[in-house]
């Protein structure tokens, strides 16, 4: 058997498009979907990754203000900068990009964003809402995950799904999001014992861990449907560096029904879903909770 694969770079491409849709049909309306993008120090990597989410903002038709502090910036400041966007009407979402500098309290600056403009997702509020089952902005990256998984599986009513990690960000927020969509959940960690057992019994896998190919092709399932959120940078023996998964995607291949690859897989939803999460926020801003918003 080889999977199916899930191609994320194609469903992000059509979330971006409906997306850039509803950000046109506002502006003649007088609402212009706006991104305060924070970053903080010199990282590389989150250099890349605002690099990426304000490129594909503007493409989406959403304003994106960007905000530039040192790394000796203090929490203080930073918290000086979250009340001011919150205060600002053109503003309707707060990305402060992670991870920040080593010395500024990150809960205190996460918590500080107004609910309402918390496209991340990672506000108490929010994560409040989510796991009582109210309408809430979720966690770009499960939010993603949860589309992919959609694209094959339209109706996962009392499937088992098993997700592997227990993150704020990824592993908590997937969790809830398959048990609305009627899944028997298990959520697994670093101290579960014997993984591959509960893997041999998903017939949804999300792993969401960061270890280079830590899950075996043979520990899954036939016929499941396997989502990989790893993103691991490993030697690819010839001193060069690439990506890989969580799964150990040449032999998960043989056994699953479906699957994400890495790259091009859950990667690009996650961006997708911050644009999905910004216009959400604008509509609500304006036209209340009961508006029309973008339905996944
Ligand atoms: P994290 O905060 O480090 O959490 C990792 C989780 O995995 C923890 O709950 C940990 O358990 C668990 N874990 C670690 N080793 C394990 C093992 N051997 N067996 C079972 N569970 C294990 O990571 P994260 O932020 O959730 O991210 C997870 C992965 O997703 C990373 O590779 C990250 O780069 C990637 N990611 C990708 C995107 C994207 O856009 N595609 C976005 C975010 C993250 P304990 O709680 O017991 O420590």
């Amino acid at each position: 058997m080889t999977a199916t694969l899930i191609d994320g770079r194609a469903v992000a491409e059509r979330l971006r498009l409906r997306v850039a849709a509803r950000a046109s049909e506002l502006r003649p309306k007088g609402l212009i979907p706006g991104l305060a993008v924070v970053l903080v120090g010199e990282d590389p990597a989150s250099k890349i990754y605002v690099g990426s989410k304000t490129r594909q903002a503007e493409e989406a038709g959403i304003r994106h203000f960007d905000h530039r502090l040192p790394a000796t910036a203090t929490t203080a400041e930073l918290l000086q900068l979250v009340l001011k966007l919150n205060a600002d009407p053109e503003v309707h979402g707060i990305l402060v990009q992670l991870p920040l500098p080593a010395g500024i309290d990150s809960a205190a600056v996460l918590a500080a964003v107004d609910p309402a403009k918390d496209v991340d997702g990672f506000h108490a509020v929010n994560a409040g809402r989510l796991a009582l089952g109210e309408e809430a902005t979720v966690p770009c990256t499960p939010l993603g995950s949860l589309i992919l998984i959609r694209q094959v599986l339209p109706d996962m009513c009392g499937k088992r799904a098993l997700v592997i990690g227990r993150s704020n960000i990824v592993g908590k927020p997937m969790a809830q999001l398959l048990l609305q969509n009627d899944c028997t959940v298990t959520i697994a960690h670093s101290r579960t014992r014997d993984l591959p057992a509960l893997c041999s019994e998903a017939e949804i896998l999300v792993a969401a861990i960061g270890r280079p190919k830590a899950i075996a092709g043979d520990w899954i399932r036939q016929g499941a449907i396997v989502v990989d959120v790893g993103i691991n940078r490993i030697d690819d023996g010839s001193g060069k560096s690439k990506v890989v998964g969580d799964v150990d995607f040449a032999t998960a291949v043989t056994r699953a029904g479906a699957i994400t690859p890495v790259p091009g897989g859950v990667g690009p939803m996650t961006i997708a879903c911050l644009l999905l999460n910004t216009v959400n926020a604008a509509i609500r801003s304006r036209f209340g909770a009961a508006a029309e918003k973008i339905r996944i």
